[in-house]
């Protein structure tokens, strides 16, 4: 496989290389010169998902792994289910949040994890830094947990992350590191930067980063889209339109891949909250950014969406028709009336879906099918969905042992020399 840097296409780089580097000249995101084209895809269909998502993986890795180390890779990372839920009529949910830190994030993370030990397997250890305000910080740490040869920190800010988020990515020990830092977590963000600016760490302790800009995760998540048509009935695979509730749209951007590798998705709806710097821009023509409002639906908190340039390139080029793709923006009140209309039909839900929902349902027609994507367990926003809903949201195994288990971190002041002596203290 060999991908370029969208923002100097003379870099030209295998997987390998992608995943290793994460990001690209000037900040340049990686994308892959060619995606394949699958044949007979109601063959495809018709297997099992690992199965599948070899075959897919694959195809879009080539060679380069072997297809026996790609099946070794995806059997390790996907050990959980993608079910379709039927909600209403024409209605479906794909619920992605079976996996281990209920969200849609364990698939992307679990396969980059996967990727990077495999990589790595050989050579010298290396370390994964990363900041986290909640979720994408449990995604890594059960990700990364148990594999050799990889060490993780993880910083935070302090008493600004839930309890139960903090327990989930705090209690694990072994390989990973977690240190509440005295500030917030843009001082998080800081210092994690300041770290690969820094000659000593990042040659000492073999830095990666394993954000979600890496091209592995988003191979990953291309696996599910071929999951949710799977599960429809046949007559009705080619009428599906997808609503993807989006921040960074990594996820639009999968099932776009997906689109193009020859999945019969008809159409994609871009959901987003009130950070709508999408819906304004396809509608005017204008990036134009503002201040990030914060919502219910905090994981799409977002008005830089740091994976749009992935979908534009799709677009200029001419993979994906931009008539294919409508975006809407739904506010508080509509999210609001979201959880509680699913919660009507029988299903339980979240802000993240419910947004997907309204957004959907604005633009379905009646001889289409919808699906709109169950990025998070509704137990993960628990106050929030027991706030609109007024009864106890049941929290799922997983969460509840992790409930009464120790939280190991460190404290560390918010300034660099300190984050640095804890490193090589830990790792060095
Ligand atoms: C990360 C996240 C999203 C947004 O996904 P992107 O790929 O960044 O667009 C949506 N819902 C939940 C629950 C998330 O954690």
């Amino acid at each position: 496989m060999e991908l370029f840097n969208l923002k100097d296409p003379t870099e030209v780089v295998s997987f390998s290389q992608a995943v290793k580097q994460g990001l690209g000249r000037n900040q340049g995101l990686f994308f892959p010169k060619s995606i394949p084209q699958l044949e007979d895809i109601d063959a495809l269909l018709a297997l099992p998902f690992q199965q599948r998502s070899v075959k897919i993986l694959n195809a879009l890795i080539g060679d380069e792994l072997g297809e026996e180390t790609v099946a070794q890779l995806v059997n390790n990372a996907f050990q959980f289910t993608a079910p379709l839920a039927h909600v209403a009529d024409n209605v479906y949910s794909l619920e992605l949040f079976h996996g281990p830190t209920l969200a849609f994030k364990d698939f992307g993370a679990r396969f980059l994890a996967q990727c990077l030990s495999h990589l790595t397997a050989q050579g010298q250890p290396i370390t994964i830094l990363t900041a986290t305000s909640g979720d994408t910080g449990a995604a890594v740490a059960h990700a990364f947990h148990g594999l050799p040869n990889i060490n993780v920190v993880i910083l935070y800010p302090k008493g600004m992350v839930s309890p139960l988020q903090e327990k989930q990515f705090s209690t694990l020990g072994g390989n990973i590191f977690t240190a509440e830092v005295d500030g917030a977590f843009d001082d998080c963000q800081a210092l994690v930067k300041h770290a690969f600016d820094d000659q000593d760490i990042r040659e000492k302790l073999h830095l990666n980063s394993a954000n979600s800009i890496n091209i592995a995760r988003l191979l990953a998540q291309v696996c599910y889209y071929f999951e949710a048509l799977a599960q429809l009935p046949k007559d009705q695979q080619n009428k599906a339109v997808i609503s993807v509730p989006s921040g960074n749209f990594g996820n639009l951007a999968a099932a776009m891949i997906a689109k193009t590798m020859g999945l019969p998705i008809k159409r994609f709806v871009a959901s987003t909250n009130v950070n709508d710097t999408v819906p304004r821009y396809l509608l005017s023509g204008l990036w134009e950014p503002k201040k990030t409002i914060a919502t219910m639906s905090n994981a799409m908190d977002i008005s830089s969406p740091n994976n749009w340039p992935r979908i534009e390139a799709m677009i200029e080029q001419g993979l994906v028709d931009k008539s294919l793709l409508t975006a809407e923006s739904v506010d508080e009140d509509y999210t609001h009336m979201g959880v509680r209309q699913l919660n009507d039909l029988g299903y339980q839900s979240e802000p993240h879906a419910a947004v997907a929902y309204k957004a959907l349902k604005r633009t379905l027609a009646d001889d289409e099918i919808g699906i709109f994507l169950g990025t998070a367990h509704p137990a993960k926003f628990k106050e929030t969905v027991e706030n609109i809903l007024g009864v106890p949201v049941a929290l799922p195994k997983a969460l509840a042992d992790v409930a009464n288990k120790d939280i190991l971190s460190d404290a560390i002041n918010a300034d660099f020399a300190t984050l640095k002596e804890y490193m090589f203290t830990k790792l060095g």
